[in-house]
């Protein structure tokens, strides 16, 4: 699409919003009630794309993006009325020698409120690895918000980012909501425009080029970035259910290509081959003895990153490391789940996000010092760990910085409504999902109502004594 196209669509966009339409709860509701449908009855559609751009498994694809996404929609239109209210402040006291008087009383009386406004005509840029959910997602908030919105899904994932094109106008106003395909060219004529607020999932690399492009414009920007995700395994802990809820939240979560999927496992030397033999038990009873033809395992998204993840096994350094798997199929992009033990840190599979089936894991010699290690590293956008002890799980929650963080389990905190997700430093910048994602999209308008009681005669000048003893 060409820069004038990409103009026009977004002067249109600006145009609808500005008649109104957008903001009336019932044009909210009708398009979020659009989506549920779209949702239930192109469910097929929608999974068939998935598995086309990434051989996703049909349950994984219904797990983790069809359900969620008729979920988060759902939790919209349940709560969008009181969502949408404004928030009446209450009249607070104080006490100023023993004597109660209105906290605001510069003010007093007044009646104060917070306004959630729509914030305009917004853009959601999009990444391939959940192509579906991740779309549809921020879409979802920036309609309950009351916006116009440009979805740009990835062009690494073809099928659902056409079927995107090809199925939102049916079910939604597209007068109002419209979908812009597109790789680099697209997305950069895109951001040239004037937008009320980007929205962006993809790398930290290209978030920069978003945030800088939204700055020149002083557009507020949402970005949900990636990073290296930590899950402490320590040896109090039922190992067995570990390693199950572990390999699923890495290989049953687009195989490693998600970004809360855990990115390395860090343990103490003396509990480590018990939690390798765990694994491999695991993992076999999970992919078979011959990973590449199992149909559960998403295949690698292109050659690109197929080439990008081999050669950070091909790595001498690294090579040497494996203690399971390590099979690869350039003709079917599959590489079997992949477990090291020990890779020096030096490394670039120790250095970058990994985004794909390898599992390194990280000896330490008490598991305290897992805390340390975690954060001598950039802020990731999900931290794990896995134990029974309490004062350990505390010391966890207390001090390691990260987006997220889940005790004894992997990802499925993004899967509850009255969180926020989103990252924090190089993992991201705001956060969304259920309310928070309205937030995400609105602006709070302080607004105070005054009566014409309550004259102070202080504020008027002449500020003399004698006009204050008027
Ligand atoms: P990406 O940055 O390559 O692409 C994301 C989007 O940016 C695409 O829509 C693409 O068209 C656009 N884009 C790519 N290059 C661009 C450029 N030069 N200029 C303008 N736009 C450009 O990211 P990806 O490979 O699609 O996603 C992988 C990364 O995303 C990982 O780091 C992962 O952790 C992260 N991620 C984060 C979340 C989250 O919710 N926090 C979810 C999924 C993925």
């Amino acid at each position: 699409m060409a820069e004038e196209e990409v103009a026009a669509v977004v002067g249109e966009l600006r145009g609808s919003f500005r008649s109104g339409r957008t903001r009336a709860a019932e044009w909210r509701a009708a398009q979020l009630r659009g989506i549920v449908r779209m949702v239930e009855e192109r469910e097929g559609d929608i999974s068939d794309a998935l598995h086309s751009d990434l051989a996703k498994p049909r349950m994984e694809s219904y797990l983790h993006e069809i359900s969620l996404a008729k979920a988060a929609c759902t939790f919209a239109l349940k709560g969008l009325k009181n969502w949408m209210k404004p928030e009446k402040m209450l009249i607070m006291l104080t006490f100023i020698n023993d004597v109660q008087v209105p906290a605001a009383l510069t003010t007093f009386p007044s009646t104060a409120q917070i306004v959630s406004e729509p914030l305009g005509v917004v853009l959601v840029i999009s990444a391939w690895n959940y192509p579906f959910l991740l779309s549809i997602d921020p879409v979802i908030g920036a309609i309950a918000a009351g916006n116009a919105v440009v979805l740009k899904p990835s062009e690494i994932a073809p099928a659902t980012s056409a079927l995107f094109a090809k199925l939102l106008p049916e079910y939604v106003d597209s007068s109002c909501i419209k979908v812009v395909e597109g790789g680099v060219p697209e997305t950069t004529a895109l951001l040239e425009q004037k937008w009320d607020k980007i929205f962006y999932t993809g790398s930290g690399n290209v978030g920069r080029i978003v945030m800088a492009a939204a700055a020149k414009h002083l557009t507020p920007v949402a970005l949900e970035l990636g990073g290296k995700c930590p899950a402490i395994v320590d040896s109090n802990t039922d190992l067995h259910v570990t390693m199950k809820r572990l390999a699923v939240g890495k290989w049953g979560c687009n195989n490693g290509q998600a970004c809360i999927a855990p990115d390395y496992v860090i343990t103490t030397k003396s509990f480590a081959p018990e939690l390798v033999d765990s694994l491999k038990r695991v993992l076999k009873r999970f992919y078979g003895e011959d990973p590449l033809q199992s149909e559960d395992l998403s295949r690698i998204v292109n050659s690109n990153h197929f080439r990008r993840l081999t050669n950070l096994i091909e790595d001498k350094k690294v090579a040497q490391k494996i203690v399971y798997g390590g099979q690869t199929d350039e003709k079917q992009l599959k590489i079997a789940p992949t477990v090291l033990l020990d890779v020096p840190l030096d490394t670039t599979l120790m250095a970058e996000e990994i985004f794909g089936p390898l599992l390194p894991i990280v000896t330490v010699d008490k598991i305290e010092d897992s805390i340390q290690f975690i954060n001598s590293r950039t802020k990731p956008l999900a931290a794990y760990l896995f134990t029974k002890d309490k004062k350990l799980q505390e010391e966890f929650v207390s001090n390691v910085p990260a987006g997220g963080m889940l005790v004894n389990d992997v990802a499925l905190h993004l899967a509850n409504p009255h969180l926020p997700f989103g990252g924090v430093g190089d993992s991201g910048i705001g956060s969304y999902h259920g309310k928070f994602s309205f937030d995400c999209f609105t602006h709070k308008k302080a607004v105070l109502i005054r009566g014409f009681g309550g004259e102070a005669t202080a504020r008027y000048p002449p500020y003399t004594i004698e006009k204050q003893k008027i």
